[in-house]
């Protein structure tokens, strides 16, 4: 398997190199809002540790990520008024994995809605802030 790259968009977010809108952060786990969401709220939530996909991911590293994005979920839920959650994890380029850090897609969704095709429009950061705030205030009520 293709070693981790540590010059990865999302490595560089965890460094501090590229800002992000953060919704959540505990001493393994970031997470943020997707700047090109393909539904109000699309935030994704990534170990800290090196991991290029659910592939290569450190089992005891991936239970500790999938109980936070099962709290994020319920708070963007929550958060934007939505019906249902999808989540999504694409692993190596075949899979449709673009960055190469593990990556839970979290897609708050309402019934009828279809989500925006691949790859959407970038979004507003104001909408972005907004959002990431409401989902923190929820977080915050769990
Ligand atoms: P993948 O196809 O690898 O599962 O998805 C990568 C995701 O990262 C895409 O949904 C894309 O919109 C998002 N993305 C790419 N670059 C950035 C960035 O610089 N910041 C943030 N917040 N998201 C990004």
């Amino acid at each position: 398997m293709t070693p981790y790259d540590a010059e990865n968009i999302f490595a560089k977010i965890l460094r501090g190199e590229i800002p992000c809108h953060r919704i959540f952060e505990d001493e393994r786990t970031l997470a943020f809002m997707d700047i090109m969401p393909r539904s109000p709220g699309h935030c994704l939530a990534i170990p800290k540790g090196p991991a290029r996909n659910l592939l290569d991911c450190d089992p005891e590293m991936l239970s500790h990520l999938i109980t936070k994005v099962q709290r994020i979920a319920k708070a963007a839920k929550q958060a934007l008024g939505a019906d249902g959650v999808t989540l999504q994890q694409f692993s190596e380029s075949a899979g449709g994995q673009e960055v190469f850090h593990l990556h839970f897609h979290i897609l708050p969704r309402w019934e009828g809605m279809v989500l925006q095709r691949h790859p959407a429009p970038r979004a507003e950061m104001a909408t972005l802030a907004e959002q990431a705030e409401k989902i923190r205030a929820a977080l915050a009520s769990l």
